[in-house]
C-alpha cells in the first residue's frame, strides 16, 4: 500500500529553510506559507526509486495521512497564503474561500509565467551591439556579377596571330591482319570452327532441396520485473508513492523448421576446336613532308589482307618572333590541301577548353583543328 511521505518548504520571507509540510507558518518569522514550492528532503523531481528506498523518507502512519486532505491547498487572492482543502476560510487573514479561485499547483505555474515574462523583458546585451550585417540583397548582387563576369570571360577567345607555316606533315596507314589458328573450347561449337574433341565436363552446380531441420531462433520478451516509484507533489505539504511498472528484455528461442539445401553438380558437353581467325598483324605505312599524300604499296603474304586504314594531316607552325615552341595542329585533308609553308595563319582558342580553330585576323573561324598533338 502506497504512502503518503512528508514534504517540506523554505520560507521566501526570512529564509528558514526545510519547514514541514504540516506547519503553516514560519516557525522563524510567523509569516502563513504563501509563494513556496514543496519538496522532499533528498529526492529530486522524477528520480525513480526502488521500493526498498522508500523508507529511507519520511512515510507517515496512516493516522497522520488522514489529517491531510487529497487535494491541493488553496491559495488565498487577499493574503496570498496557502490554506488546507478543508479550510473554507483563509487561516491567515480570515477571507472566504468562495473569494478565491487559484489552488496551489495554478499558484506555481501562474509564478512560472511571471518569472518567465521578467527574464523576458532583461534587455539582451549580445544582440543591442551586433553590427548592422550587410544587407543580403548587395551580396546576392555582387556574387551573380563574379559570375556573369567569369562567364563572359570564359568564353572569349584569344587569337594567336603571327603564325608561319614551317612544315607540313601526312602519314597513311594500312593494317594488315593475318589469318590465324586458334585452338579453344566453349559449352557450344561456334560457325566455322573444327571440332577436334568434346567431353561431358562440371557446368556448374545447382542447390537441390533435401530435408528440413529444427533451429532454434532467439527472439526477445518484454517481461515484468519490478515497480519503481516517483514521488508526486500533492500540493498540501505531502507528497505521494507513485509506483511505474518496469520491464525487462529476456532472450527466449522458437524452434523453426529451415530447409537444407545440397549442391549437385551438373554437367555439359565442352566442345575444343581450332578457329582460323583474321588477327591484326603488321602495318604499312607511309608519309610525307608535302601535299602529295599516297596510300603505301601493299605485298600480301600468304594468309593475308589488307585492314583498317588510318590517315592523319598536320601542319607545324611558329611564332616569327619565335618567343613560343613551334605547335603542330592536326586538321581534316580539305583543309590541310589549302595550307602550304611560309603561310601566315592566327589561330584561335577557346578558353573554356574547346578545340582552338584556325581563323582570320578577328577570331572568325576558316577550320578547325581535328586533334592538337
Ligand atoms: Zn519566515
Ligand atoms: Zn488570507
Amino acid at each position: 500500500m502506497s504512502k503518503l511521505v512528508m514534504g517540506y518548504w523554505d520560507c521566501p520571507v526570512c529564509g528558514a529553510k526545510e519547514i514541514r509540510g504540516d506547519v503553516t507558518n514560519c516557525p522563524s518569522c510567523g509569516r502563513a506559507r504563501g509563494d513556496v514550492q514543496f519538496y522532499v528532503k533528498g529526492y529530486q523531481e522524477g528520480q525513480n526509486l526502488r521500493e526498498e528506498e522508500l523508507s529511507h523518507f519520511e512515510q507517515l502512519d496512516d493516522e497522520k495521512a488522514q489529517t491531510f486532505s487529497k487535494n491541493p491547498d488553496w491559495y488565498c487572492s487577499f493574503c496570498n497564503s496557502l490554506n488546507s482543502d478543508n479550510a473554507k476560510f483563509c487561516n491567515n487573514c480570515g477571507s472566504s474561500r468562495e473569494d478565491s479561485e487559484a489552488n496551489y499547483f495554478e499558484m506555481l505555474q501562474k509564478k512560472k509565467e511571471r518569472e518567465a515574462a521578467e527574464a523576458a523583458a532583461q534587455p539582451q546585451p549580445s544582440s543591442a551591439q551586433a553590427k548592422p550585417s550587410r544587407s543580403p540583397m548587395k551580396i546576392l548582387l555582387l556574387i551573380l556579377l563574379a559570375v556573369i563576369a567569369l562567364f563572359i570571360w570564359m568564353n572569349g577567345n584569344k587569337t594567336s596571330g603571327d603564325l608561319t607555316v614551317t612544315g607540313l606533315q601526312w602519314v597513311r596507314n594500312i593494317n594488315i591482319e593475318e589469318n590465324r589458328m586458334y585452338q579453344e573450347s566453349d559449352w557450344s561449337l561456334p560457325a566455322g570452327a573444327e571440332q577436334t574433341d568434346a567431353r561431358s565436363e562440371l557446368h556448374h552446380y545447382d542447390k537441390v532441396f533435401d530435408h528440413y531441420e529444427s533451429v532454434q531462433v532467439p527472439y526477445t520478451e518484454q517481461v515484468y520485473d519490478h515497480d519503481e516509484y516517483t514521488l508526486v507533489d500533492n500540493g498540501n505539504g505531502t507528497f505521494s508513492e507513485v509506483s511505474h511498472p518496469v520491464y525487462r528484455t529476456e532472450t527466449r528461442y522458437k524452434t523453426e523448421q529451415q530447409a537444407v539445401y545440397v549442391p549437385v553438380p551438373r554437367y555439359q558437353t565442352k566442345y575444343y576446336y581450332n578457329i582460323w581467325r583474321w588477327t591484326p598483324s603488321r602495318d604499312v605505312t607511309a608519309s610525307g613532308d608535302d601535299h602529295n599524300a599516297v596510300w603505301p604499296e601493299v605485298e600480301l603474304g600468304e594468309n593475308e589482307r589488307e585492314g583498317q586504314r588510318t590517315e592523319a594531316y598536320a601542319f607545324t607552325v611558329e611564332h616569327i618572333g619565335g618567343k613560343e615552341a613551334p605547335a603542330t595542329y592536326r586538321i581534316a585533308e580539305s583543309d590541310w590541301m589549302n595550307i602550304n609553308v611560309n603561310d601566315k595563319l592566327y589561330i584561335t582558342s577557346k578558353r573554356t577548353g574547346a578545340l582552338p580553330f584556325i581563323s582570320d585576323e578577328k577570331g572568325n573561324k576558316i577550320a578547325d583543328i581535328v586533334q592538337v598533338k
